[in-house]
């Protein structure tokens, strides 16, 4: 495994890869302190690409001003372990400097899709996203990229914005994965105190539940399933409930609150975010209400 820090030295390595004739090449963007859940998007990157290349990079474009980028969890050293235990080629860790070296006047924006959920809360975040992700793409030239459901509105962000822009790249979207007791792997959940990551554990629990009333048709509105996640996230004291939404996916349109879950057309999202003390988590399901409607 080579690990790079200059775009010279990633351009360089990469070239040697394609020379040798080691492709397709397989690209897993990362904010780093990898868990289990980075390590499935490595795994499945080996298992569609000759050359798998990783990249670690807090991007400080997408986090806002009051947010966690200061702080945000960092561990090379143990990153490193992982990323060739797991298989990867090439390591790109930049410093900030070299991938901003001067102030960044050109941004990539995806519009509609990102002025909702994480998109309403975190104003400019998805703007820092698409456009360090087109950067990347730019740099690596990869032919898969591979991202996590965990984070399901940015890959209708980044589907979109490769769709728009004929980028030369096929998303493909990895599912979640969790610790046994259902909470999504996240390198946010270090900074959980033991009560919280205890009542943390509502956000799987209230998507499983609404999905299962969905199932057994004791939910069948859009408004009735908000209602039944809200209150079973309620249940914790220590939650406080950022948003709750059930939209259309990969377009994120919002159900209408009275229409039936079982008239929408293709894949639908229950999404939600939630605050336990300073830490904001995110987890969502994604699932067809017509084959759900089929089974009942
Ligand atoms: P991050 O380092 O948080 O920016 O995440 C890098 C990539 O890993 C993104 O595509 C995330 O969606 C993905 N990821 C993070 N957590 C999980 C998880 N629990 N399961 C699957 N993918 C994940």
């Amino acid at each position: 495994m080579r690990v790079v820090r200059t775009t010279k030295e990633l351009r360089e390595a990469l070239e040697y890869m394609r020379m040798g004739g080691h492709t397709p090449i397989g690209f897993v963007p990362t904010m780093g302190y990898l868990h289990e859940g980075h390590a499935s998007l490595i795994r499945r990157a080996g298992e569609m690409s000759s050359t798998v290349v990783m990249s670690i990079f807090v991007n400080p474009l997408q986090f806002g001003p009051n947010e966690d980028f200061a702080s945000y969890p960092r561990d090379e050293r143990r990153d490193l372990e992982l990323a060739e235990r797991e298989g990867a080629d090439i390591v790109f860790i930049p410093s900030v400097e070299e991938m901003y070296p001067q102030p960044v006047l050109t941004k990539v924006s995806v519009g509609a899709l990102t002025t909702q959920l994480c998109g309403a809360s975190r104003p400019g975040h998805f703007d820092g996203v698409t456009t360090v992700v087109s950067k990347l793409f730019h740099l690596v030239q990869p032919d898969y990229a591979f991202f996590g459901l965990k984070d399901a509105q940015q890959v209708a962000v980044l589907r979109r914005m490769v769709s728009d822009l004929s980028m030369n790249v096929e998303i493909v979207a990895c599912p979640i994965v969790r610790e046994g007791d259902g909470l999504a792997l996240s390198s946010r959940n270090v900074y959980l105190s033991g009560e919280e990551r205890t009542q943390a554990l509502v956000l799987s629990r209230s998507l499983r539940e609404t999905r299962q009333a969905i199932e057994a048709g004791k939910v069948t509105t859009a408004d009735e399933a908000r209602q039944l996640l809200a209150s079973v996230i309620s249940t914790s004291p220590l939650a406080v409930i950022d948003y709750v939404e059930i939209l259309t996916f990969p377009g994120l349109e919002a159900l209408e609150g009275g229409s039936l879950i079982s008239n929408a057309e293709g894949e639908i999202i229950m999404a939600l975010a939630v605050k336990f003390g300073r830490t904001r988590l995110i987890d969502n399901n994604v699932f067809t209400p017509k084959e759900v409607h089929a089974l009942v």
